[in-house]
């Protein structure tokens, strides 16, 4: 059974490693765009957040297993169509994720200043397609950060590093000097609904209040703004955050260098300036909760001016369209059947296609969400082919078959022996920078000269 897997991210190496461990016949061969393996693991996830990495050791090892091929540098929907993986493979996996940020479309929201947090962290993490995003961190004392999700948090925290603490990581080398040296002292986070409604999670949360750097500051009457439509039963994480953001309004500055400030209830609603972003202008929301009981903000006429040089809009991804496949454009997502199967138009499944991952059920959960989601889908491929829907015709292109038409299409084919030429490159300049864990190679063509290298 030969199978592809379009994606090196969490969710395409759990697809692979579930379906090598369940069919001892299968052959996966992963396609990346990049010319790198692990999607948001190494170009998300913060870079001072190690633990959370580790997880490529699982990849790892997944990818040592023979049956695996790594087609790195290969655009699926470009350099190869989905109709030819469907003719040759039994099946199609997409992990493809949601590489792009939501904007909420504000006024003023194209002026210099104003950027997706996807974007920033693409930057910070030395992906290729954001590394040379034009950022200016040097005219911003406060930053605003629309959002009170785990991005909205890690940026926050990200712009409170010291260089110590920044040079620890593997964060690319062109934003470790500007960080820095940023000029930024306040950093607001801003949350359209209220302390129980936040999207972050507990350790998180926590993380903010142990900065070295920085206070955190929550007004305490805000806290208080929500009680009109408080839940009965909260869940654990809304009750501990909660609790944590009590003490935090408890707190006196301790004459840090930065602040961290959290405001509730409150939407956007404008950015402000001419030739780049000066402020944003923030609407006070009303809780109110709707037909369905779920708690929504509703803007009153009340705004308010915050002056900032930088503005975050860290408000979720959505997917892109793979050509040939088919794709809800309203949610941004590869639309399936709920257990992965693919479906077209006519709500049908499309033979041989399947989804996994954030591309799947929406961008959502820490990255060992992943792995049930992965999981799931496969289950649904083995259990098609075990209804005969889905027909294993042993008549597939070999691996290096398909390595051989690959190499004729895309000039530098990047191999999983090339990425650990890169890998091992990399933690090398790490040494001699000092002990940091890598330093990371971030242009497309520095990545592309080790093609062939392994
Ligand atoms: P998220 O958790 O969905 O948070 C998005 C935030 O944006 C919410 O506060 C949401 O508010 C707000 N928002 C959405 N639309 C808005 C609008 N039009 N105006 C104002 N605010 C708006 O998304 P995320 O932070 O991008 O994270 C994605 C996933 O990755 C999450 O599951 C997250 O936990 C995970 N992640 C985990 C870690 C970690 O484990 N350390 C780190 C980063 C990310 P509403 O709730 O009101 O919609």
């Amino acid at each position: 059974m030969r199978v592809a897997i379009v994606g090196s991210g969490p969710s395409g190496f759990y697809a692979a490693g579930h379906l090598l461990k369940a069919r001892p016949d299968a052959e996966v061969d992963v396609f990346e765009r990049l010319a790198t393996p692990w999607g948001l693991v190494r170009g998300g996830v913060a870079p001072d957040h190690p633990k959370i990495k580790s997880v490529a050791r699982v990849f790892e090892k997944t990818a040592a297993d023979p049956r695996l091929r790594f087609f790195g540098n290969v655009e699926v929907g470009a350099d190869v169509a989905h109709d030819e993986l469907c003719a040759w493979y039994d099946a199609v996996v997409y992990a493809v994720g949601t590489p792009v940020g939501r904007r909420a479309g504000l006024p003023g929201g194209e002026l210099p200043g104003a950027h997706t947090a996807t974007e920033f962290v693409g930057w910070y993490n030395g992906h290729p397609d954001h590394r040379d995003l034009e950022i200016d961190l040097l005219s911003a004392q406060r930053a605003v950060v629309i959002g009170h999700g785990n991005v909205a948090v890690d940026v926050a925290r990200m712009l409170c590093l010291t260089r110590a603490e920044l040079a620890a990581t593997d964060i690319a080398d062109h934003a470790l000097e500007v960080l820095a040296t940023a000029p930024v002292r306040e950093i607001v986070l801003v949350g359209r609904r209220g302390p129980e409604q936040a999207a972050f999670t507990t350790p998180e949360l926590l993380e903010l209040g142990e900065l070295a750097d920085a206070d955190v500051v929550v007004d305490e009457a805000e806290l208080d703004v929500a009680a009109a439509v408080r839940e009965q039963d909260l869940d654990a994480t809304a009750r501990r955050n909660l609790d944590i953001l009590a003490r935090y309004a408890q707190r006196r500055p301790q004459g840090r260098r930065k602040r961290i400030v959290l405001r509730f209830c409150a939407s956007p609603v404008q950015l402000l300036g001419h030739d780049r972003v000066r402020a944003i202008r923030l609407a006070r929301n009303q809780l109110v909760r709707d037909a369905g009981g779920a708690v929504r903000a509703r803007p009153t006429a009340e705004t308010g001016d915050v002056p900032a040089g930088l503005v975050l809009e860290a408000i979720g991804y959505a997917g892109t369209p793979v050509a040939g496949v088919p794709f809800e454009a309203g949610r941004g997502l590869i639309p399936n059947d709920g257990a992965g199967r693919v479906v077209g138009d006519d709500g049908r499944p499309v033979a041989g296609a399947y989804v996994a991952g954030w591309v799947k059920r929406g961008p959502s959960g820490v990255i060992g969400t992943n792995k049930k989601c992965a999981q799931q889908t496969v289950d649904a491929l083995l259990g098609d082919v075990e209804t005969g829907a889905l027909a294993v015709r042993g008549a597939c292109p070999s691996g290096e078959e398909v390595e051989g038409r690959l190499r004729d299409r895309v000039g530098a084919l990047v191999t999983y022996r090339d990425w650990q030429a890169i890998d091992a490159h990399e933690r090398a300049l790490g040494v001699a920078a000092g002990g940091r864990p890598r330093v990371k190679l971030t242009r497309r063509e520095d990545l592309l000269a080790f093609a062939g290298r392994g």
